[in-house]
């Protein structure tokens, strides 16, 4: 074990305005410009937080007349990828006609259906629910961010001296607000009033700043953030934390006890809607769950809405010791600690609800702190978890810089309710597309680096399912994987090399898609070889190697991975992809038929044995594949030709023929086989064998 000090960068941020670049934009391409910018730096903003506006002179589509129109960010979407049209456009006259509408705090609501009525230029872009926070603020270019380091200050006690000490009057400050219409008028109401303010801070929120160009109004908020880092550097108390409480476990043993522990989880807070793990272990991450002040602060819960909106309110804190660390403990009291979770926020939601709030979502925590190993978070999907993860980095740099300088304040619980149940949040959620088929799985794919283990991969990605590929050919598998992240996001594919017919690489390759992606749901048992040769001349090597990995390799994985669906509790598919040759008999290819036969016979005893846990295992048997095979590349394809007196190149012509339906099979027809038997499309089938062959009277199954 060793001790764990993390201080964050102290590099300042530095403006990356380039004026020869800036030169001949338009006004909302210097917005696009400054938007960028300002999210490319992930301590100016948080993922997906913040937003940034101009009013530009425009000519209305209809009169031809110059008019004012607010372009600000919509809802959704990213201030570092934003695109113009990720921006809403709403004419300014219309927006300030809506403050004759407006009747009160208590219908603020309401005022958010007003905001289509003002669209400048049929914009489909919604207007998120910080539009008139922008508005009506009179100044041209306004910025509003979430930097750490600001958030810090908005959650001291004293936070509206302290926004005096550091800023010299050059900010103003108004008290925690939801943001909404009314949040608006304030705003309006002391910029006017403080015509010499550059911003104003946000108490347990966040920053505006605002400027006549959007360079001056970039640079400001830059400055302002600057100011805030450079004063908490100096100020904030050391040991930050009340130092060290344990020490942290190495690097190594941090991955053994979270890969053990995040399938135990996935399978407990999983059973309604499957979720998706992330785990870090970053120094800041591991400063603050090894600290003294551990948890009273993950006690006292997050305060930016942003984060506890990705977060929930608070984490949970697992017990566990890394002096004397004990696993087997610690997955013995998740249920215990996960049960006073749920009730603690089921009591939370019976408090504060309201006689409209909408009923109780999921109750099981998205964060959870374990001290001297790290954090994992669970979220519907990897992105989602990965994003949670990095939210509650930011609320630990908040409480870092908070406690270090006073005392830290989360929201108040019922204004933290009325965040998290708000309609319009609520309504934004039913409006999310349906799930994927697959969404919330986890998919292992041996082969990967093949033509079939692709096209499996792709599919399963296609219908949302997380992949995990492994193949024996390191280098094969990372141009596998390469391709694959064209089609699907960085966070859904990941690749680890590794020989199934070694145990320990075997367990190492299940670790690593714990740790990945939380767990395991399905198995595509797909790696291969083949060869041919007449009885006489299969050598004691060919009979082993087709044995190893055909059978010995396919009960490896498949044991590993019935282990870790048992410990899950909900389930799983294995699909093994075998062949035709497993059912017919065929001369010259006994080593291989023989160990076919061996595998979809393992699937069928797996399945028996699996029925008691709801793991389910069923075969595909393919044909002839030929286009994109690694196994019909080599020597195979020469063998096969040979055995059947015809020309290499007409091997593809030769198997359509042969096959009832005169067809070629493709990787993609086994994909799409795999994939059924993975999905819960075919939940009542298992012990099936199903055939990709083209029809083949031999193999038909009986
Ligand atoms: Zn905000």
């Amino acid at each position: 074990m060793t001790a764990i000090s993390h201080s964050p960068a102290q590099n300042a941020i530095v403006s990356k305005w380039d004026d020869t670049a800036a030169a001949h934009m338009s006004e909302p391409e210097l917005l696009l410009y400054r938007s960028n910018l300002l999210g490319s730096d992930l301590r100016v903003t948080n993922f997906g937080g913040g937003n940034t506006s101009a009013k530009v002179k425009m000519k209305d589509y209809l009169t031809g007349e110059e008019v004012e129109v607010l372009w600000v960010k919509g809802s959704g979407g990213d201030l570092g990828s934003i695109k113009l049209d990720g921006f809403s456009t709403l004419y300014m006259s219309k927006l300030q006609a809506l403050k004759s509408r407006y009747r009160g705090l208590a219908h603020e609501d309401e005022m958010v259906d007003y905001l289509p009525h003002c669209t400048y230029n049929l914009n489909p872009r919604a207007a998120s629910i910080d539009t008139p926070l922008h508005a009506y603020i009179p100044k041209a270019h306004v910025d509003h961010m979430h930097p750490d380091a600001i958030i810090a200050i908005a959650a001291c006690a004293d936070s509206r001296r302290l926004t005096e000490v550091i800023f010299g009057g050059q900010l103003g400050w108004l008290p925690w607000q939801r943001p909404g219409y009314d949040l608006g008028l304030k705003l309006e109401a002391l910029a006017t009033a403080q015509p010499q303010l550059k911003g104003i801070i946000l108490e347990g929120h966040g920053l505006f700043t605002w400027g006549d160009t959007a360079k001056s109004c970039y640079e400001t908020t830059l400055a302002m953030i600057r100011l805030a880092e450079q004063w908490l550097a100096e100020n904030v108390r050391q040991p930050v934390f009340g130092g060290a409480r344990t020490g942290v476990l190495a690097a190594e043993a941090r991955a053994d006890v979270a890969a053990r522990l995040m399938p135990a989880l996935r399978g407990r807070i999983g059973q309604a809607e499957r979720k998706l793990g992330h785990f870090d272990d970053s120094a800041a991450v591991l400063e603050f769950v090894c600290s003294r002040d551990l948890p009273a602060l993950a006690a006292l819960g997050t305060s930016c809405p942003d984060h506890f909106l990705r977060t929930k309110i608070r984490p949970l804190v697992l017990d566990f010791d890394p002096a004397s660390p004990d696993v087997d403990a610690l997955l013995a009291g998740l249920d215990g600690a996960l049960e006073a979770y749920r009730a603690d926020y089921a009591a939370y939601y019976e408090r504060c609800k309201r006689p409209n709030s909408p009923a109780m979502r999921d109750p099981n925590p998205v964060i959870y702190l374990i001290p001297g190993v790290g954090m994992l978070s669970f979220a519907k999907d990897k992105a989602t978890a990965r994003i949670a993860a990095e939210f509650y980095v930011n609320a630990i740099n908040v409480m870092r810089g908070a406690n270090g300088v006073d005392t830290y304040v989360g929201l108040p619980e019922q204004e933290a309710f009325d965040i998290e149940y708000w309609l319009l949040e609520e309504a934004k959620l039913q409006r999310m597309p349906k799930p994927k088929s697959l969404a919330g799985r986890v998919a292992l794919v041996t082969g990967g680096a093949g033509g079939i283990g692709q096209a499996v991969a792709r599919q399963l990605l296609a219908e949302g399912a997380c992949v995990m590929l492994t193949d024996i050919d390191g280098a094969a598998l990372e141009e596998a994987r390469q391709s694959l992240l064209k089609v699907a996001g960085k966070d859904n594919v990941a690749a680890a090399q590794g020989d199934i017919t070694s145990e320990a690489q075997v367990e190492a390759l299940l670790a690593a898609t714990s740790l990945r992606f939380g767990g395991l749901d399905i198995l595509v048992s797909n790696a291969g070889i083949a060869s041919a040769a007449p009885l006489e001349d299969t050598t004691l090597e060919i009979w082993n190697r087709n044995q190893n990995i055909l059978v010995t390799g396919y009960f490896l994985v498949s044991r590993g991975a019935f282990r870790l669906m048992k410990q899950q509790k909900i389930g799983g598919s294995m699909v093994f992809v075998a062949s035709k040759n497993g059912l017919v008999a065929s001369a010259g290819a006994s080593a291989y038929c023989t160990a076919k036969a061996a595998e979809i016979h393992l699937a069928r005893c797996i399945a028996l044995e699996g029925a008691a846990v709801g793991v389910r295992v069923n075969v595909v048997n393919p044909d002839a594949v030929i286009r994109g095979s690694r196994i019909w590349d080599g020597k195979w394809k020469e063998e096969r030709a040979a055995s059947n007196k015809i020309e290499t190149d007409d091997i593809e012509e030769f198997y359509r023929q042969r096959s009832m339906l005169k067809l070629s099979v493709l990787p993609e027809d086994i994909a799409e086989a795999v994939y059924f038997l993975a999905s819960d499309k075919s939940g009542k089938s298992t012990g099936n064998v199903l055939n990709v062959d083209a029809g083949n009277a031999a193999a038909f199954t009986r």
